[in-house]
């Protein structure tokens, strides 16, 4: 079973053919400048991807006795738009029997209303790609507010700048990804070099308490 797996560098290849991993020379709308950049919905736009790469993660979750002795009465959970086809693909690979998402509201984080408590079952949380971790922290509240435990959590792409442990779970993942994120000028190679900037979009998933350290320096 593991070694159907693919390795990081098939996964990577994978995002590339799909343009869901660019190498180039970046603007994000923080001001940092960085060599790479992922839109991970463009690798999930395919079917046959989407399919390989959630159910190789999916045989990651069932390689964990406490998630492959629950089968089938399992959650999977997306804390956002972008998890929800890696959910979607897990879940099936699995056949667990539950399917959550979450959405901001009002710059909150939630479920839709009228999940109540004692329904869900033991979570997995998915996303398409952690980058500080925050989201799955921010959906692993409200899991426990319903009740359900967490048992489990992963993305297809982790960068390594995020903790690869979340409350007792190995955060599980295909590719472990050393983001670089320069200030523009010296410390960048290719402002160094002259190549020419595209300005990208970016969903910014900070974590709450990067939110209130913020909250707190400002005036
Ligand atoms: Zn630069």
């Amino acid at each position: 079973m593991v070694s159907l797996i693919p390795s990081p560098e098939t996964v990577l290849d994978i995002l590339k053919r799909t343009g869901a991993f660019r190498e180039g020379h970046f603007v994000y709308p923080t001001g940092k400048h960085s060599p790479h950049y992922f839109q991970m919905p463009l690798a999930f736009r395919y079917y046959d991807t989407a399919r390989v790469l959630a159910v190789a993660l999916s045989r990651k979750f069932r390689l964990e006795r406490d998630i492959s002795s629950q089968l089938p009465k399992i959650a999977v959970v997306s804390p956002s738009s972008g998890g929800i086809p890696v959910a979607f693909g897990v879940r099936d690979a699995l056949s667990a029997e539950q399917i959550y998402w979450a959405e901001k509201e009002a710059g909150r984080r939630r479920f839709r209303q009228y999940v109540n408590q004692g329904e869900v079952n033991p979570c997995i949380i998915v996303d398409d790609i952690i980058r500080s971790g925050g989201a799955i922290e921010e959906t692993a509240d409200l899991v426990k507010e319903l009740g359900a435990p967490v048992i489990g959590c992963g993305a297809i792409v982790r960068f390594t700048s995020a903790a690869e442990q979340f409350q007792g779970n190995q955060i599980r993942s295909l590719v472990d990804f050393d983001a670089q994120m320069y200030d523009e000028g010296d410390e960048c190679a290719d402002c160094k070099k002259g190549v020419p900037v595209e300005h990208v979009r970016f969903e910014k998933r900070e974590s709450r308490r990067q939110k209130a350290e913020g909250t707190k320096s400002s005036p």
